[in-house]
């Protein structure tokens, strides 16, 4: 089992959209997938056709009682070999009471070791704020994909995200293998293709040399609860978040196990 996580220290950069597709993709493949929520405001889980303001149990119900099944979490999905752990508001209030708790940042990492042979791919999708829920997105993934929106504020969460890690993992004397996503890219504006220059020359080797486009069929796919792969396999972002895809898998060194794995 492989852990990827979707983060970025700035809300509407297509964090959400970025872990739906590229699990929609990976579970396509034929690897087992689970996507799991760690925002309190659940789009992830509204995505899926759940409701964060009820969802119960959730993740909520692992942080309130570190012993609750995971496996009793698990929301399977439309979709074939693709799950969801929903989120719920109650999180929230782990960000305000959580980071006193000692452990408590480990908590995600450790709970999954329990679903390890279940799934090839776990897909987090992380709150934009940093706090408890980040610092487990962060500390349990094997990679991290960073989206940036493609416009003249997208430094400042990128920014901001990569001194976190710094700070998270210069304590564990380690590094996290991470790849910036140019997202919502349009070729028409000024504003994207300035971005896109200056992200690649800055971030170079840590940037993907390809962009997720501005492409309105992903409302639509949200619109019908399933990721853009299954409802627009053609379209421009679905065709760049399979080349995502296989990039993340290469990057994690199982390009080999493609073939395999349908
Ligand atoms: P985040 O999780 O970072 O807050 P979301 O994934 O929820 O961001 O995306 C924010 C909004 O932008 C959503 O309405 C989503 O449908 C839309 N969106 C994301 N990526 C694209 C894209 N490539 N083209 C057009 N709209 C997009
Ligand atoms: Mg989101």
């Amino acid at each position: 089992m492989k852990v990827i996580t979707i983060s970025n220290q700035k809300g509407g950069v297509a964090k959400t959209t970025t872990v739906v597709s590229v699990g929609g993709c990976l579970s396509q493949m034929g690897y087992r997938t689970l996507l799991v929520d760690l925002d309190p405001h659940g789009s992830l889980t509204t995505y899926f056709g759940g409701n964060p303001e009820s969802s119960d149990p959730s993740l909520y119900s692992i942080f309130k009682d570190p012993k609750f099944p995971v496996k009793r979490v698990i929301v399977k999905t439309k979709q074939p070999n693709l799950s969801y752990v929903p989120a719920s508001m109650a999180l929230a209030t782990v960000e305000r009471s959580g980071s006193s708790k000692q452990g408590l940042g480990l908590l995600v990492k450790t709970v999954l070791s329990s679903v390890s042979n279940d799934y090839d791919f776990v897909l987090l999708d992380s709150p934009p704020m940093l706090g408890v829920l980040m610092v487990n997105a962060l500390a349990a993934c094997d990679i991290l994909l960073i989206p940036v929106q493609t416009d003249y504020l997208a430094f400042k969460g990128l920014e901001r995200m990569l001194r976190t890690l710094d700070m998270i993992y210069k304590s564990k004397k380690s590094s996290l293998p991470y790849l910036i996503v140019p997202t919502m890219f349009d070729r028409r504006t000024r504003a994207s293709m300035e971005t896109l220059r200056k992200i690649r020359l800055k971030y170079e080797e840590n940037c993907w040399a390809q962009c997720i486009p501005v492409d309105t069929k992903l409302r639509d796919a949200s619109q019908m609860g399933v990721p853009i792969g299954a409802s627009h396999p053609n379209c421009r972002a679905s065709e760049a978040y399979a080349a995502l895809s296989r990039l993340v898998l290469d990057r994690l060194e199982l390009a080999g196990a493609i073939k395999n794995a349908v």
